[in-house]
C-alpha cells in the first residue's frame, strides 16, 4: 500500500478549509479573481512556482521531479468556476453570494489539486519529469480551456510541451470511496442553439390576423423531437433540449417573435456536424409552413470527450495501489454531460483522461446530483481525489 493515502489524510483539514472558503465565495467564469488569489497564496505557502493571469484568471504551477523517470511532462487540471444558482444547502459553509453556488463541485477540484500538488512537491524524488498543475476558469461557459491553450498554458499550441493530461470530476452519482474509470468516450459534445421565430403580432382573440410565433415554437419543439427519432439510429445517443423559451409580454397579446435556447448533445462528431445542417433546415421549414421565418445560430461549444486507455491505466493502477480494488469502478456507459477538459487533447493529439470521483454519502444525506441547488459533497472524497491524482501522475512519469 502506498503512503500517499496517509499523506492525503494529513492534508484533509487543509483541503476542507480551501474548499469551504471557495464554497462560501463562489465566482462565475472569468471572474475567479479571489479564487485565483487563494490558489496563488497556497502555492506560495507550499513553495511551487507558477504563472498566473493566463486567460484572465488561469494559473499553471510547475513541479520538477528530481528522481529517476522518463522525463516526460504531464498536466493535471482543475476548473475553478461556480454556477449562477441559489444554494439551498443548510450548512455553515453555505454560499455567501446570492444567486451563485459551487453546484458542480469545482471548489472540490481546486482543493484536491492543491492537495495533490503538496503531496507531489513533497515527493519530488519519486519521479523524473515535470508535473503541471493547471487551474482553469469558466468550464461552465463559455469555456476556459481553449483560451488557456491559446495563451500558451500547455506550450505552443502547434507543438505543445505536455505529453499527457489528467483530471477528476466529483459526482453525486457515486458514493465516496469510489472512483469510476472509462476508456474511450466519456462525455458528449455540446452546442448551443439560439432559434428566433419571427411572426406577426396582434390581439390574442384574433389569431387569424397574426402569425403566432409562440404557437410555431411549440410546433418546432414537438416535431423536432419526433423527427429526430426517425432521422437518427435508435442506438445512437443524442439529446436536443430547449432549456429556455422567451416570447411575449402579456396574456392577451400575440408577440412578434419567440426565442428558444437549446442544447444539442451527441457522442459522435460526424452526427454532430450533420445535425448542425439538418436541425436548422427542419426548423426553417416548419416556420415557413406556418408563414413565419426562423433564424438559427449555433455556438459550437465542446467536442466529444474521449479518454485515453494508456492514461487510464495509470489512474487504475493508482486507485488499486492506494485504496484497493474495491475503490475502482469500471464504467461501460458515457454521459451526455460535456467537459472542456478534453480540449487539452488538441483533438486527440495528446492522450488525456478524466475519472469520476464519488462524492455522495446517503448516511450523511448527501445525495443531490451536480447542478442541483442542494448539491454537496462528502469531504472525505478529497483524500481519494488528491492521492489518486498524485499517484497517477507519478505512475505516468515512471512508466
Ligand atoms: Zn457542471
Ligand atoms: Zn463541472
Amino acid at each position: 500500500m502506498s503512503t500517499l493515502k496517509e499523506e492525503a489524510e494529513g492534508l484533509l483539514n487543509k483541503m476542507i478549509e480551501i474548499r469551504r472558503t471557495l464554497h462560501m465565495n463562489p465566482e462565475l467564469g472569468f471572474e475567479e479573481f479571489e479564487t485565483a488569489n487563494l490558489i496563488k497564496s497556497k502555492l506560495d505557502e507550499i513553495g511551487i512556482p507558477y504563472k498566473s493571469e493566463i486567460a484572465k484568471t488561469g494559473i499553471v504551477a510547475t513541479i520538477q521531479g528530481t528522481g529517476n523517470g522518463n522525463g516526460k511532462r504531464i498536466m493535471i487540471r482543475a476548473d475553478m468556476d461556480a454556477l449562477p444558482l441559489q444554494e439551498d444547502v443548510d450548512k455553515p459553509y453555505k454560499s455567501q453570494v446570492p444567486g451563485k453556488m459551487h453546484a458542480c463541485g469545482h471548489d472540490t477540484h481546486v482543493a484536491c489539486l492543491l492537495g495533490a500538488g503538496e503531496i507531489l512537491n513533497n515527493n519530488k524524488d519519486k519521479f523524473g519529469g515535470t508535473i503541471d498543475l493547471l487551474f482553469q476558469p469558466a468550464e461552465e461557459g463559455p469555456g476556459g480551456a481553449v483560451p488557456m491553450i491559446k495563451e500558451g498554458a500547455i506550450g505552443d499550441p502547434e507543438n505543445p510541451h505536455i505529453d499527457a493530461a489528467l483530471a477528476l470530476h466529483i459526482t453525486g452519482n457515486y458514493p465516496v470511496k469510489l472512483m469510476a474509470v472509462k476508456d474511450g468516450p466519456l462525455t458528449g459534445s455540446s452546442d448551443e442553439f439560439t432559434i428566433i421565430i419571427h411572426g406577426k403580432g396582434g390581439h390574442a382573440s384574433a389569431p387569424h390576423t397574426t402569425i403566432d410565433p409562440v404557437f410555431v415554437a411549440t410546433q418546432i419543439y414537438q416535431n423536432l423531437q419526433s423527427f429526430l427519432t426517425r432521422y437518427i439510429s435508435p442506438i445512437e445517443p443524442r439529446v436536443f433540449t430547449v432549456g429556455k423559451i422567451e416570447g411575449g409580454t402579456r396574456f392577451n397579446i400575440i408577440p412578434t417573435k419567440c426565442t428558444m435556447y437549446a442544447t444539442l448533445r451527441t457522442l459522435n462528431e460526424k452526427l454532430r456536424e450533420e445535425l448542425h445542417e439538418v436541425i436548422p433546415n427542419f426548423i426553417k421549414k416548419i416556420a415557413e409552413a406556418n408563414g413565419a421565418t426562423a433564424d438559427v445560430s449555433i455556438f459550437k461549444k465542446y467536442a466529444v470527450g474521449v479518454n485515453s486507455k494508456d492514461v487510464n491505466e495509470h489512474i487504475r493502477a493508482a486507485i488499486k495501489s492506494t485504496f484497493g480494488e474495491e475503490s475502482l469502478e469500471e464504467l461501460d456507459t458515457p454521459i451526455l454531460g460535456a467537459e472542456d477538459f478534453f480540449e487539452f487533447s488538441l483533438k486527440g493529439k495528446i492522450p488525456v483522461a478524466m475519472f469520476w470521483l464519488g462524492g455522495a454519502n446517503e448516511k450523511k444525506g448527501i445525495i443531490a446530483p451536480n447542478h442541483s441547488n442542494f448539491f454537496d459533497v462528502d469531504e472525505d472524497a478529497f483524500v481519494y481525489g488528491a492521492a489518486t491524482l498524485a499517484q497517477a501522475a507519478i505512475n505516468y512519469l515512471n512508466s
